[in-house]
Formats: C-alpha cells, sequence, structure tokens
C-alpha cells in the first residue's frame, strides 16, 4: 500500500528523458510511415501521438479511408498507388481487413510499429514545449501523456514534426502560413476568388447499424433542428456513413487550431441533426431499425498551419506535372479545394481538377527553411494552399513522410542538417535508397550499383508474348467508348483486333491515342483514327491497323469509340501491368466523364478512361499482332518496379507450369538478401476503411516461391505470401554462380516479377 500523508508542499510529476537520433511529433500516418521507414534504416526513433491509437485521420477515431494518386480509380492515374511502407499497410489491411473494419486499420498500425524496437512509441502523449539551443536549432521537445501522469522529454539532432498542425515547427518559431496565397504570389490562376474562403474545415462523422428492431431516437439538445440550413439536405441518404459524408465539413472560416473545439461542437450538432433528419423526419422509413452505432468525437482536420521549406510546391507544378531535380516523392490527387462555408454553403461542396498525371514532390519542401534540424511530413509541408488541395491526401502524406524518414537516416548517419542533403550525391543517395525501399519517384529509376543483378546473366523458364486475350468473357455494350491499354515498343504500332456483335448494321469509329506526356496515360493525342462498317450479327471481327508509328515506347489506347448497337468482347485473363478501359466517371472525384474547367484557372481540359474494379473490370478479347514481346525477364533489373512506359515485369507465359527465373554470375557470389517485387496491382487504391474490398490477395500476386541453387538445393521457400516487397535473408548467405527463383503458385493471374535484386548482404 502507498499512503502519503502529504506535507501541503506541491507535488511535480515524474519527467522521463529519452534521448533518440530523430524525434517525431505525430502519429498519423505521415508520423507512422516516417519513423517505420526511419527505424528501418537504423535511426532510434521517439513518435509522440497525443491520441490512443496511431493514424490520425485513418484511425478508428476519424475514420477515413486512405487514399492518394489513384484517386478511387477515377482519374487517369495508372498503376499509381503509393509505394513503401504506405503499401505495405495498405496490402496488409485488404488481406486482413477487406470488408474495411477501422479498428483492424488500428491494429495494424500499432503493430508495425510496435515490432520496430528502434522506435520508442509514446502514445497518449501530447507534445507541447520545445527547447532550443539556438535560434535555429531544436535540441528537445517535451510532451505530457495523461494516461500515466507523466512528462517526457526527448533529446534529438533531428526532429520532424508530423503533427498536421504544427506544433513542433509553431513553439520552434518556423516559418508557416495558414490560409490561401493570393493569386498573384505565385501566379496560381485557381488560389481562391474572394468570398470562397481560405481554409477547409473539420467533419465529423457516424456509423450507423440495424438493431433488427425499431430503435428510437431522441435527438439532444444541442442537434441541428432545421435540416434547411444545410443547402445539401436532399442528398442526405439514410444508407450513408463514415466518410460519405465527407461534406458535413465546417470551420473553414474561424482558426482550425484555436477553434477547434468549437468547430467539433458545431460538427456534433450536424451529425446529430442529420441523425435526427434520418430518423424523425418521416422520409426515411428504412430508417426504422437503424441505431447509432458510433460517432466521431475528435473532428477530422483538413487544413490548418502549412510550413515554408526552401520550395513552396505550387499549382504549375501540380498541372504541368513539372520536374525537379530533388523529386523524392509524388501525388496524384485532385487539386481539391472546398468553399470556407462547408456544409453550410451553397456552393458545390468541393472542387476537384485532376492533372494529366503524377507529379513531382521536391525534398525541399520537406524541411523547415529556418529551423535547421527540422523536418516537415504531412499535411503540413511546404506547399502552397491551392497544392494543398492535392496533397493532402493521406497516402500522398505518407510518401512524403517516408522520404522524410529516409533523409533523417541519411543526416542521423553522417551528422548532417535536412537541407545539406541537397549537394548531388546525397541527394542521389537519399533517391536511391528510397526507390530500393519501395518508393516510387517519378522519371527516377533505381540505379544501384550494389545490387549484384546488374552484373549477371538473366535467363527465364518462359516468357509472355502476348498474342491474344480469349473471348471467354460476356460482351459488354459500347454504351460509352472503351480501350485496351497496352504497352507498345517504339516503331510501327501493331494491329487490335477486337471481338464484337453489332445489332444493326453500323459504322464503328476506331482510334489509337497517346499520351502529350512522357509517362502519363491520359489518351489526349490521337494517333490514328478509322471508320469500320460492321454488319448485324454476333462474333464480328473489328481490325485496327494503324498506319501510325509509336515515336517512342509507351502505353496507348486502342479505343473502340461509342457505339450503342455494339457489344465488345471480353476476357477473363488477367496479366500484370495490362488493363481496359472506358470513357467514364467516377462521381466520387469528378463530375463527367471530360474535364472542363472554366477558363482562366490554369487547369486541364481532358477526357477520363477509367479501368473498372474486379470482379467486373476484365480486358477486352483481342489478338495482337505481331504480338507484344515486352515481359521479358530483363525487366527485373531495369530499375522501375511498376508499370510506366512499359509493364516493367518479367510475366512468365500461362502455359508455363514451373515458371522460374535464373540469375547467372560468371564466378561465386556470395548472396546474402534478395530483394523481390511483386505485383499486388498498383491501380488498386484499397481504400482502408469502409469500403469494402472482393478480394483479399491480388491475382497478379506470387503466393508462393523458393529460391533454390544450381544443384537444387531449396536455400529459401516462402509457403505464403501477399505482399509487394520481400525480403529474402540466406542464412548463411550462399556462395554462388546461379540462383533460380521458383515460382511455385500465384493468386491466380501468370507469374509476374517487377524487381529481383541481389546483395552480398
Ligand atoms: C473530413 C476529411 C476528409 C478527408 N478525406 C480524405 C480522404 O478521403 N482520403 C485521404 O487520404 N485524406 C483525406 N483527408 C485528408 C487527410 O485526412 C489529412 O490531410 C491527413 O490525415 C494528414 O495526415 P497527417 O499524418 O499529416 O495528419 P493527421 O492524420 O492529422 O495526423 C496527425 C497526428 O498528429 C497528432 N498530433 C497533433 N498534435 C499533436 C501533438 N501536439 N503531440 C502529439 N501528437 C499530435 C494527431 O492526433 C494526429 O493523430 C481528409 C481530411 C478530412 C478532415
Amino acid at each position: 500500500m502507498i499512503h502519503d500523508p502529504g506535507n501541503g508542499a506541491a507535488r511535480t510529476l515524474q519527467t522521463i528523458s529519452l534521448s533518440a537520433d530523430l524525434a517525431i511529433a505525430g502519429g498519423g500516418l505521415a508520423g507512422v510511415c516516417a519513423a517505420l521507414t526511419a527505424a528501418r534504416s537504423g535511426v532510434k526513433v521517439v513518435l509522440a501521438q497525443d491520441r490512443p491509437v496511431l493514424g490520425g485521420n485513418a484511425s478508428s477515431e476519424v475514420r477515413l479511408w486512405i487514399l492518394g494518386a489513384t484517386s478511387h480509380m477515377g482519374n487517369n492515374n495508372r498503376w499509381a498507388r503509393e509505394g513503401g511502407v504506405v503499401d505495405e499497410i495498405l496490402v496488409e489491411n485488404l488481406y486482413r481487413n477487406p470488408e474495411g473494419n477501422p479498428l483492424i486499420l488500428d491494429t495494424i498500425l500499432l503493430e508495425k510499429v510496435k515490432a520496430e524496437k528502434n522506435i520508442t512509441l509514446l502514445l497518449n502523449t501530447a507534445v507541447n514545449e520545445v527547447e532550443k539551443s539556438g535560434p535555429s536549432r531544436i535540441s528537445a521537445m517535451a510532451g505530457y501523456c495523461s494516461q500515466n501522469q507523466t512528462l517526457y522529454r526527448v533529446e534529438a539532432p533531428l526532429f520532424c514534426d508530423a503533427s498536421g498542425d504544427g506544433i513542433l515547427g509553431f513553439l520552434a518559431g518556423a516559418a508557416f502560413r495558414m490560409g490561401a496565397e493570393a493569386r498573384q504570389e505565385f501566379d496560381e490562376a485557381f488560389a481562391p476568388a474572394a468570398g470562397y474562403g481560405e481554409l477547409l474545415g473539420h467533419s465529423l462523422y457516424f456509423y450507423s447499424k440495424d438493431a433488427g428492431r425499431p430503435v428510437r431516437f431522441v435527438p439532444p439538445l444541442f442537434a441541428l433542428r432545421d435540416i434547411t440550413q444545410i443547402p445539401r439536405y436532399r442528398e442526405i441518404r439514410a444508407s450513408d456513413s463514415g466518410c460519405r459524408f465527407w461534406w458535413l465539413e465546417w470551420g473553414g472560416r474561424i482558426d482550425t487550431i484555436g477553434d477547434t473545439e468549437e468547430i467539433k461542437w458545431e460538427l456534433w450538432k450536424i451529425a446529430y441533426g442529420v441523425w435526427d433528419y434520418i430518423k424523425n423526419s418521416g422520409r426515411f422509413p428504412e430508417a426504422e431499425n437503424l441505431t447509432l452505432e458510433w460517432v466521431g468525437t475528435i473532428p477530422g482536420k483538413r487544413e490548418s498551419r502549412r510550413f515554408e521549406g526552401d520550395y513552396i510546391l505550387r499549382q504549375q507544378d501540380i498541372v504541368e506535372q513539372r520536374r525537379h531535380a530533388d523529386a523524392v516523392a509524388y501525388g496524384g490527387w485532385a487539386i481539391d479545394l472546398h468553399p470556407a462555408d462547408g456544409v453550410y454553403s451553397e456552393l458545390s461542396a468541393c472542387t476537384q481538377w485532376h492533372s494529366k498525371g503524377v507529379y513531382q514532390i521536391p525534398y525541399r519542401s520537406l524541411y523547415s527553411r529556418n529551423i535547421d534540424n527540422l523536418f516537415l511530413a504531412g499535411r503540413l509541408i511546404s506547399v502552397s494552399h491551392v497544392a494543398f488541395g492535392s496533397t493532402r491526401v493521406m497516402a500522398t502524406c505518407a510518401h512524403n513522410a517516408q522520404a522524410t524518414g529516409m533523409a533523417a537516416a541519411i543526416c542521423s548517419e553522417r551528422k548532417l542538417r535536412p537541407r545539406d542533403l541537397l549537394e548531388g550525391p546525397l541527394l542521389r543517395s537519399l533517391q536511391r535508397r528510397l526507390l530500393a525501399a519501395g518508393q516510387y519517384i517519378p522519371g527516377i529509376p533505381l540505379d544501384d550499383p550494389s545490387d549484384l543483378a546488374r552484373r549477371a546473366a538473366i535467363r527465364s523458364s518462359s516468357r509472355l508474348v502476348l498474342h491474344r486475350f480469349p473471348a471467354d468473357g460476356e460482351p459488354v455494350p459500347l454504351d460509352c467508348s472503351r480501350a485496351m491499354l497496352l504497352p507498345v515498343p517504339a516503331g510501327p504500332f501493331p494491329m487490335v483486333c477486337f471481338l464484337v456483335d453489332s445489332r444493326e448494321s453500323t459504322s464503328l469509329e476506331v482510334e489509337v491515342r497517346g499520351s502529350s506526356i512522357e509517362g502519363n496515360y491520359t489518351p489526349d493525342v490521337t494517333l490514328y483514327q478509322e471508320t469500320v462498317g460492321l454488319e448485324r450479327g454476333r462474333s464480328q471481327q473489328v481490325w485496327l491497323r494503324p498506319s501510325a508509328t509509336a515515336v517512342k515506347a509507351g502505353y496507348f489506347a486502342f479505343c473502340l469509340m461509342r457505339n450503342p448497337a455494339v457489344s465488345v468482347y471480353t476476357s477473363s485473363l488477367r496479366v500484370s501491368g495490362l488493363v481496359s478501359l472506358s470513357h467514364s466517371m467516377n462521381r466520387a472525384v469528378a463530375t463527367s466523364a471530360r474535364q472542363e474547367p472554366p477558363p482562366g484557372i490554369g487547369i486541364d481540359s481532358f477526357e477520363f478512361w477509367l479501368p473498372s474494379r474486379r470482379p467486373a473490370g476484365r480486358n477486352l478479347a483481342i489478338q495482337i499482332e505481331p504480338p507484344l514481346d515486352l515481359f521479358v525477364a530483363e525487366n527485373i533489373r531495369n530499375g522501375v518496379a511498376r508499370p510506366t512506359i512499359g509493364p516493367n515485369a518479367w510475366v512468365a507465359s500461362p502455359d508455363d507450369l514451373t515458371p522460374r527465373l535464373t540469375v547467372c554470375w560468371s564466378e561465386p557470389r556470395q548472396i546474402g538478401r534478395i530483394e523481390l517485387c511483386f505485383d499486388t496491382d498498383l491501380d488498386h487504391p484499397m481504400e482502408s476503411v469502409l469500403m469494402g474490398h472482393p478480394e483479399r490477395e491480388v491475382p497478379f500476386c506470387i503466393k508462393r516461391y523458393r529460391v533454390v541453387d544450381s544443384r537444387g538445393d531449396v536455400l529459401f521457400e516462402c509457403p505464403d505470401n501477399h505482399q509487394t516487397r520481400n525480403t529474402v535473408r540466406l542464412q548463411p548467405p550462399a556462395v554462388a554462380s546461379e540462383l533460380h527463383i521458383e515460382i511455385l503458385e500465384t493468386y491466380g493471374a501468370p507469374a509476374a516479377v517487377f524487381e529481383a535484386r541481389f546483395y552480398e548482404r
């Protein structure tokens, strides 16, 4: 028993002092991905998170789905899911949690952070103080954990602010902005006009469930009574819940940090008012048995401080996809701004303008310009308000945070400041280490001199030479234009034959389209066009015989233009890096199948050509003449681990029952580690919560494989994989002049490998 009679003197709380190589404030997706990336590179990290679980807006406390450049598959960014740790998290979440339960995502984030011996996690610990050792240097951060009445003080040479609102940067005196820049500052034509407002507001959601019997709801006194105060109230559906109510937003006119509690009360008023309307207005008889299961208690914050780095990313970087020598990450969500009056605004709840492809994020936007040892990660990075409209989504935040985490590792190893990494060799080392860890940086391939595959001869048991997608699927109507997106080498286009049914004799427009920017998939350049006559009847061949030439290798859309009298056959065959498209719209992120911005706002007009999700989404049945011979084993060492201007994967022939890659060296080599990258379909957004997915594992992914030496001895066997990246450690290291990677099973599609790298240790 403890009995302290007290002597009348005030007591002080215990203080625990910690030291680390990197101290991170904020355990949202950005803080988590920065911490994991740094810790896996050997950096001792302290991660302080003011709430009981990790994930920030993705956690079960707020329940937003993690999104990024894939944009719900609603724009032309193909194979754009972010790589690295955030990919690992999303793939794991798909595997464990295809139903999208936010509690399961919490456990995945907690598990990954707890498993990392280099991370000291301080949950429920709110950072509220910094100490400085000079005007531009932080020496310690301190926080308070209300659960154990403990003060923590963390000393470190490097700090990372991933707190969303920027607690570290603010306290340390870092330059920041809050609100919108005037149009002239960066010549941003989409800078909000007066009246629209300068900040995005917060949101807070509810989930409901069917209780199996009628449930009464008596609203609290603070609930909104007059639903017509919400101009969009007619769009409320009893079946909607969670982030489908993203537009229940408020607070953009007041201080989104200082007034957060006030904003929360208004959002509770709105949430309970909406539920009162659903339950008690008489308009939703289907809500009779529904009851509230959960109402958010912490509002999701969209926007507050943005800190100034050495570069402020702006609208033109996004729309024109400007290149940066110091690119370390990328984005691809639309520029998505909301009226500051939020749910009470008469204006459209959001304005989303996509670019034609993904854009680079430079390293100069990821550290403070005036605090020498402060990294930035997540939504608070150095971007203009307009650019923030795109960079703010969580997978993009996570991806930039991974760059921050890796940069911190290099700074820690070499005792450098963040800005020092701008020097050529250091910057290349940062990019290289990021790419090796799975980060994708558009336009920058991995060139790793220590990868022994570079000095090997590579063979495969077979390779896919793609000459057809068999017509074993149902025809789909050409009620919209459809296309196969095919990788084509430079030179004359191949001929492509579709199989169609036609209800009448008609003529069908066929086209080959490419993209105006290399590496994009927006089919905005028509390279060949022809009209083909069709008779009434089934199973007719439509040959597209383009007389044009592909000046450079790339993906091209072989299109059948809209004709509702015609249907085109589909195929059940799925192949890595191949997808069919339709000229259509995804209401979640667009208002029409063609983006038509008003003039003068600096946004491009173009068409959306979108894939459909599995299981419905299928390739079109085609024959290709000459066949596409691009799925060669050499691809595993070309430094690009996703489709870009080509499939970049070795794909085995579908007939090959024992697919195998062989790597040979002229003399025996010690191999201690092999890095493999499989195809988990980077086109799949893998929304983390609310929205279910029909599959746990991706059909293109390798399930079972093994590493075998020339004597046939099995050096390693993986019995059950579902992840993109596999690190194989050979214990003891093999000494071999030949190794085989044998693919024993996939989840359905022909075996595919994007990358296989071999290291001495
Ligand atoms: C309503 C709404 C809808 C959105 N829709 C989407 C969407 O559909 N998909 C999507 O990807 N993005 C969406 N976003 C944007 C996205 O959620 C945010 O931009 C993103 O969460 C930012 O990530 P972050 O890690 O920087 O910040 P956060 O997710 O906010 O994480 C920051 C973390 O830091 C913690 N923290 C704050 N202060 C301290 C402190 N003093 N000490 C310690 N910890 C601290 C916070 O508790 C939080 O957990 C939406 C945002 C909102 C609000």
